[in-house]
């Protein structure tokens, strides 16, 4: 058997994507779709800068309600399926556009989930972009050995690994270093998530869980990886990403704002 004629395809379809990123999570519930959110909707603030966000989050595609869109539907046109716009420059497509009920998917088996993977990187129609920014399903699992090979002759940039800083997360973060390295795709640094907690009312910052506090950071340096940097847990991302309106855009002036425009200079760099 030859190799899947969907991989020249996808191949083809993306030759017009100069930067193509993988969000990447040992764990779920890390932040790793409001990051791929955020990090879409940061790099869109930028008008001459136009980004695509695909959510293939099979588990449960979270990426509508974030940046506002839930509800929608795919347009098929004549040159694919039309993305979903947020703004001029930020197209969105997600597996939750596709589904009447967001519990649909739980019970896809894994060619279903493979099949629908391989549509959405292939019939797309996204047009030129600066970056796509693809938000995976949490863990390794043949979900990402696929996205992995699809994208294979179209070129990853790199991936973003989002943990928390627990014991837990940052073991299945290891398990994705090795995954990365395994299958070839360049790490572009590792995220901390929610390490400590800014108090809105008197901008105070505690950290939450002081036992593997820095273990985000030192599982990068002992690995070789950049750290990209650590984004306090604050409840208006949580409350953003609850009522799909744009953290970016509603509070510049907190340090979660401040943490993410550090990482994301370091990205787009
Ligand atoms: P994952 O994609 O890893 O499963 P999500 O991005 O869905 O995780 O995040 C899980 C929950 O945590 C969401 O309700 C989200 O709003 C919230 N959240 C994520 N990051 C932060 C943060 N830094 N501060 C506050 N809430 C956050």
């Amino acid at each position: 058997k030859g190799p899947d004629p969907a991989i020249a395809a996808i191949a083809d379809r993306l030759s017009g994507v100069k930067h193509k990123i993988l969000v990447l999570s040992g764990k779920g519930g890390v932040g790793k779709s409001t990051f791929s959110s955020n990090l879409s909707l940061f790099l869109s603030q930028n008008d001459d800068t136009q980004v695509g966000l695909l959510d293939i989050d099979i588990c449960g595609p979270s990426v509508p309600k974030m940046v506002g869109l839930e509800g929608e539907q795919i347009r098929q046109s004549s040159s694919g399926w039309a993305p979903v716009y947020v703004s001029d420059n930020l197209a969105v497509m997600s597996i939750g556009f596709l589904m009447a009920n967001q519990n649909d998917a739980v019970i896809w088996k894994g060619p279903k989930k493979n099949g629908m993977i391989k549509q959405f990187l292939k019939d797309v129609d996204w047009g030129d972009l600066d970056f796509l920014v693809v938000d995976t399903p949490p863990g390794t699992s043949d979900e990402h050995l696929s996205i992995v090979q699809y994208l294979k002759d179209a070129g990853i940039t790199g991936a973003v690994l989002i943990t928390t800083p627990q014991e837990v997360a940052l073991q299945d973060v290891r398990r994705e270093i090795d995954f990365c390295r395994k299958v070839g795709v360049p790490m572009i640094g590792v995220v901390e998530n929610m390490a400590s907690f800014v108090c809105p009312k008197c901008d105070k910052s505690s950290v939450i869980f002081p036992a593997t506090s820095g273990g985000a950071r030192g599982l990068a340096i002992e690995q070789n990886i950049p750290f990209l940097g650590s984004i306090p847990l604050d409840p208006r991302i949580g409350i953003s990403g609850d009522f799909g309106e744009s953290f970016v855009d509603q509070y510049q002036d907190s340090p979660a704002y401040a943490a993410y425009a550090s990482i994301i200079s370091s990205i787009s760099a």
